[in-house]
């Protein structure tokens, strides 16, 4: 079946009737991405403002700080101006994970300090695209980011493996400065 959606010169707005039934299921029904746990354990996760399903995960507007205290989350999840708004000081006992995207990875060593000195528990970088999946992501040597879709991301990519055995080629902040 073709999709109509030129009438007499003129664009016509498509309605749902326009599509196969398998492209409206997949349009209605794009499963929300999974947060990928950089620990080795699970843990409760508050995420800030991204959509992300996960076991013992809820997902937090900035303005809630006291229901993330609440929550007493063992990973605090967000982008950096996410986190940096969530409006009051939130105890994190395992670490945290700041989301970037595929035109500005890498989190800035001044960027790094603030989320040591504010959380004082490690930081993990994790590379998402437009869909909220990850691109990117940061190990527990933090040499680099494992490249989870290279085709999604440019620049340089290292091939030496790492030392937590993975063996994806990893993109390396050296690389883009
Ligand atoms: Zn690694």
């Amino acid at each position: 079946m073709r999709i109509p959606l030129l009438s007499g010169g003129r664009a016509k707005r498509a309605s749902s009737a326009d599509f196969p039934l398998h492209a409206t299921r997949f349009l209605r029904f794009q499963p929300t991405p999974k947060f990928r746990n950089p620990l080795p354990h699970p843990v409760r996760v508050a995420v800030v403002r991204v959509k992300l399903s996960g076991a013992n995960l809820r997902v937090f507007q900035p303005s809630e700080g006291e229901a993330i205290q609440s929550f007493r989350p063992g990973i605090l999840a967000g982008t950096l101006a996410a986190l940096r708004r969530v409006s009051v000081p939130v105890p994190v006992t395992k670490a945290v994970v700041v989301f970037s995207n595929a035109q500005f990875p890498h989190i800035a060593p001044a960027e790094r300090d603030w989320l040591w000195q504010r959380f004082q528990v490690p930081c993990f970088e994790q590379v998402l695209n437009s869909g909220g999946q990850v691109i990117a992501e940061e190990c527990q040597v933090h040499a680099g980011l494992h490249v989870l879709r290279p085709e999604q991301l440019s620049g340089m990519l290292c091939i030496v493996e790492c030392d937590c055995g993975r063996t994806e080629p990893r993109l390396l902040a050296t690389a883009l400065r």
